[in-house]
């Protein structure tokens, strides 16, 4: 379990920007510290715990990156198309039988050691048979289509950082480098808790007041996409006592305790009184919208973060303030979202020096330019918001207005989490 220091979110201002609490996140939650070794098969998704460096170079051998025929350059005329007979034939995973005569071609494939002296290849289709002998043309640089042994990544290189969050094209190159198993930080172990009187879980019989939980589900989701193993703690009561027992329970052993709902200031908001009798809580009135405070604390050395009730609320602060901290945690390198500029298709207002994000479908203007379309409806609480858009449009703390035409940040719900 991962100890953070009682005043660990402890903070200073009356509101925090966006960049802030990322960087005041990444700088105090420590990493769990556990390693264990995986295959191949089962890293992607997994945070990298120590360096690697190239065990050999790639590729490992000089080779042929086409069909066709090796030459020494030195045998090549400047100005005129030169007939060279063929000597030897060499396919990929053949090692060449010797090397290449002077004044001959040899016939190679894709993926084929170069036969010693030999430092150029003719493509096959730029090139003629003729009596026996292949007909070359003039021009072709020495060294053309030839990958050198170590082009790619010399030896020794530092290949793959510790907290790298291994994507395929990682588990690519560990597979290059002909290892069977990597290094990773274990996962960290997340419980999720909804709060409300108002819900009960699918399935369950629902009361005419009462509706279906569904931020619960989401937030799990998204954790499980950060690579977190996910404990389902199910609804609690808006009922400070219940509430700090089940947390205090929870705390013991785990990475981070999640809830969502019940962090405002009404009085049937028990959240943050239920924390308080158990550990320790600070307010995070972020400048962000949608989204309202979000409760930081600690819980026996266990961080805690309750997120607003509202599911675009939760989802947005979710991704602005859980998703660092589960880096942090799991004990991988913070990832800066970056938004891909479109051309905003609407106009909006907003206040000065608060970051808001618009829920937008993308689609292809004139020229082919790519623009954000943004949902009709606002309410933080509405699902479908979520469901019928592509992603958030970023307006940063300085902007007061857009106007259709000007270049906003997309950033994509895939890239989010
Ligand atoms: P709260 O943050 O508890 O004041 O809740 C704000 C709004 O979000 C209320 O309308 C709640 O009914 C709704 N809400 C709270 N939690 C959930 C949840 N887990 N799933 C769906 N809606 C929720
Ligand atoms: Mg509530």
């Amino acid at each position: 379990m991962a100890q953070l220091s009682d005043d660990c979110f402890a903070f200073g201002g009356p509101m925090m920007s966006v960049d802030e609490a990322v960087s005041i996140i990444a700088a105090r939650v420590t990493a769990v510290r556990d390693i264990e070794t995986v295959s191949l098969t089962a890293a992607d998704g997994r945070i990298l715990a120590k360096d690697i460096s190239a065990p050999l170079p790639l590729p490992p051998f000089t080779n042929s990156a086409v069909d066709g025929y090796a030459v020494r350059s030195g045998d090549l005329a400047q100005v005129e198309e030169q007939a060279f007979p063929v000597a030897g034939r060499v396919q990929a995973g053949a090692s060449a039988q010797g090397p290449v005569e002077p004044g001959h071609a040899v016939r190679i494939f894709t993926g084929a050691p170069m036969p010693q002296g030999a430092d150029t290849v003719f493509m096959q289709e730029d090139v003629r048979l003729d009596q026996g002998k292949v007909v070359l043309p003039a021009g072709l640089k020495p060294g053309a289509n030839v990958r050198p042994a170590g082009e790619d990544i010399p030896a020794g290189h530092s290949a793959l950082a510790a907290g790298q969050r291994l994507r395929p094209q990682d588990v690519a190159l560990a597979a290059a480098f002909g290892l069977t198993h990597v290094e990773v930080r274990r996962r960290i172990r997340v419980a999720v808790f909804s709060t409300g009187n108002e819900l009960v879980s699918p399935g369950a019989s629902r009361g005419a007041a009462q509706l279906f939980d569904s931020n619960r589900f989401m937030l799990m989701a998204m954790l499980v996409r950060l690579g977190c193993e996910v404990s389902d703690l199910g609804i609690l009561r808006d009922d400070r006592v219940s509430l700090a027992s089940a947390l205090k329970s929870a705390a013991g052993t785990l990475d981070l305790i999640l809830t969502t709902g019940g962090v405002s200031t009404g009085e049937e908001d028990h959240v943050k009184d239920a924390v308080e009798s158990v550990g320790t809580l600070v307010l995070w009135r972020m400048a962000i919208k949608p989204g309202r405070p979000v409760a930081m604390g600690i819980i026996g050395g266990t961080p805690f973060i309750g997120l607003p009730g509202n599911p675009v609320a939760s989802f947005v602060t979710f991704v602005h303030v859980v998703r660092p901290t589960v880096l942090a945690l799991a004990g991988a390198t913070q990832q800066h979202l970056i938004p891909m500029p479109v051309r905003a298709a609407f106009s909006y207002k907003k206040k000065i020096a608060r970051r808001e994000y618009v829920r937008v479908n993308l689609r292809r203007g004139e020229n082919g330019v790519l623009e954000a379309v943004k949902f009709p409806r606002e309410g933080a609480g509405l699902l479908s918001s979520l469901v019928d858009t592509d992603g958030l449009v970023e307006l940063g703390e300085e902007i007061t207005q857009v106007e259709p035409g000007q270049t906003v940040g997309f950033l994509g719900y895939a890239s989010l989490i």
